[in-house]
């Protein structure tokens, strides 16, 4: 069974099209949050993935374009782009937020947005975070976004081990811990713009770091005609 890997799509029509279409046949598409929020295209992000039938969990920009008080903690352009997703939310795109879990727990993997230990807001962005996060989930292997950063941290003896993957790098899951972060569909902050994502193999026990370039230009004209923050749009250019 192989299994699309995406979080931080961030109503990025252009790139989660790219992501899908690279992927190939794969088994299942797994979303770690932050769906919605910064990006163009809410509703059409959200129908695209309820149409391959994505599982996964909610996000903090999933929770505040849902009227939670989340977007309290948003900086200026985050906040106005908030704004503007919650009022154009359909009612289909908002039931189907609605129904994420923060966290939800398949087989050896435990899916979530920040960290298990606080789902929406945690960054894990060190060894150390890591490892404290990995002493409170029961499952083996934890998925994650929420820095817009690939990277795994694996317990490597008595060690964490820290490896920022590169497309086309494989991870081995078989026989230790690990928390693995695909990055970020579709706002990149790692300085390379192209979108990321991950294909996680159950049998083999293998993770591959992916990334795909898309038509960055034409989601800033949409982000532009739609009056979002212009920092938003010129961001995707760097992948900063
Ligand atoms: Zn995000």
């Amino acid at each position: 069974m192989r299994i699309a890997v995406l979080s931080d799509i961030h109503s990025n029509l252009e790139a989660l099209t790219a992501v899908l279409a690279h992927a190939g046949s794969v088994d299942a598409v797994w979303q770690l949050g932050d769906v919605v929020g910064y990006g163009p295209e809410p509703d059409a992000v959200v129908a695209t993935l309820s149409a391959v039938g994505a599982v996964g969990v909610r996000g903090n920009h999933d929770a505040a374009a849902l009227g939670g008080p989340e977007i309290e903690w948003f900086n200026p352009d985050a906040r106005a782009a908030a704004e503007w997703t919650r009022d154009q939310l359909t009612g289909d795109t908002r039931a189907w937020l609605s129904a994420l879990p923060e966290t939800l727990a398949i087989d050896d993997l435990t899916l979530v947005h920040g960290s298990p230990r606080d789902p929406l807001r945690e960054y894990i962005t060190s060894a150390a975070i890591a490892r404290a996060n990995l002493d409170e989930v029961a499952t083996p292997h934890v998925l994650h976004g929420h820095t817009h950063v690939p990277v795994a941290f694996s317990v490597e003896g008595d060690r964490m081990g820290v490896v920022a993957p590169t497309s086309g790098s494989t991870l081995a899951l078989a026989g230790r811990r690990a928390l693995i972060n695909p990055g970020s569909v579709g706002q990149p902050r790692d300085g390379d713009p192209r979108a990321a994502y991950a294909v996680l193999d159950i049998e083999r026990q293998t993770v591959v770091g992916r990334r795909i370039a898309y038509d960055v230009t034409m989601t800033q004209a949409k982000m532009r005609e739609a009056g979002l923050p212009d920092r938003l749009a010129t961001r995707l250019s760097s992948g900063r």
